[in-house]
């Protein structure tokens, strides 16, 4: 039963309302933003299979997020679609009363016609396909293993093929690597439907030798677009949306920019992440975390975890992109692949 308590108020008056559920550690690809391969090598120890939550944890403790205020929950990692079975957590999520919004990130690379469909059947109302750049030579570069682009392609198709829609298309942009990309990905996607949403590249954990240099800011890249395929403001969706909307002034479409960096948002946030194997984080740049899996895995009471949920929200007071100094940005944080984007 999913009934709604006060919804949970952190100490800046922000509530919770979304969840972001990494349901791995592990990927296919070693992009050097996230999983660079002198760290994520073959020595990389990754988390065993009992240490991951099951189906089973993850559902119940959405149920109880959701009586917190969660209306949203994103299906991340790591690559999410390398969890086996990944479409029986989708349908007990679909199935809990108070959900508006189920969506998941992927990186493209397993999915098929048929994976799609799955999904879309099971209750997915909607896909994030993650994307760098239009030519192989670059994003080959950029994800480590060679993936070509054609085959991310095929799978933004499948997603809108499966009515996952409308698709969100991620590309973060680094300074120097991609972009160049910016444009062409623009004009590839302007009347499709689908939505790019350019991001500004971050110091998330603390292995991918982020340097502030190495942004290309949110104002730049809408100064690249502008500059040939006029854009305009939009108003947001909601109070909060993490992305900036952009509208083509042809009525062709629109995109997103993310500036975390140089514009933050943290005022507005309202997301919780849940690492892989049952941590609580309450910032997507925290070190600190709090254990779930234990309790869930104890005889603790629904009762009881609810509480646990409330009183970590309540105590919340990260704001770290608005306060992000040089001197921050060597401070130990959790790795983007154990909590997701
Ligand atoms: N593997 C899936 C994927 O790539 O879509 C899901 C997990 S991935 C961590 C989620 C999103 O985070 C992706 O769109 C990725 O590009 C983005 N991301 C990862 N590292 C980042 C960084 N350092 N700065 C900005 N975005 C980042
Ligand atoms: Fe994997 Fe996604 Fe991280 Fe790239 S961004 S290494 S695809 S988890
Ligand atoms: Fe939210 Fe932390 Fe990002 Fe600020 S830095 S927007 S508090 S996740």
């Amino acid at each position: 039963m999913t009934t709604l308590l006060t919804p949970a108020r952190d100490n800046f008056s922000r509530r919770l309302k979304d969840l972001r559920i990494s349901v791995t550690d592990r990927c296919n690809f070693r992009c050097a933003y996230c999983m660079p391969r002198e760290i994520f090598g073959a020595s990389h120890q990754f988390l065993d299979r009992k240490a991951l939550l099951t189906f089973e944890e993850i559902a119940r403790v959405s149920s109880l997020f959701i009586q917190c205020g969660v209306e949203k929950i994103r299906l991340t990692g790591g690559e999410p679609l390398l969890r086996r079975d990944i479409h029986v957590l989708v349908e007990m999520l679909a199935k809990l009363k108070g959900i508006k919004d189920l969506t998941l990130t992927t990186n493209g690379s397993v999915l098929t016609p048929e994976r799609a469909r799955l999904l879309k059947h099971a209750g997915l109302h909607r896909i994030t396909v993650s994307l760098d750049a239009l030519d192989d030579p670059t994003f080959k570069a950029m994800n480590d293993v060679g993936f070509p682009v054609a085959r991310v392609l095929d799978a933004i198709e499948n997603a809108a093929a499966a009515k996952l829609t409308p698709v969100k298309v991620n590309v973060v942009i680094k300074r120097g690597v991609n972009e160049h990309a910016v444009l062409p990905m623009a004009r590839h996607f302007k009347g499709t439907g689908h939505i790019v949403r350019f991001i500004e590249y971050m110091d998330v954990g603390n292995t991918n030798g982020w340097r502030l240099d190495d942004v290309v800011s949110a104002a730049e890249i809408m100064r690249l677009i502008n500059a040939e395929l006029p854009i305009e403001p939009a108003s947001a969706n909601y109070k909060g949306e993490v992305a900036k909307r952009w509208r083509y002034r042809d009525g062709s479409g629109e995109i997103g920019i993310i500036s975390s960096v140089t514009q933050p948002f943290c005022a507005n946030c309202t997301r919780a992440r849940l690492s892989a194997k049952g941590q609580l984080y309450t910032c997507l740049f925290a070190a600190v975390s709090h254990d779930l899996r234990r309790l869930l895995r104890s005889e603790a009471s629904d009762e009881y975890i609810l509480g646990t949920l409330q009183s970590v929200w309540n105590r919340r007071d990260d704001r770290y992109s608005e306060v992000r100094t040089s001197r921050t940005v060597n401070l130990p944080k959790v790795e983007m692949s154990y909590i997701g984007g």
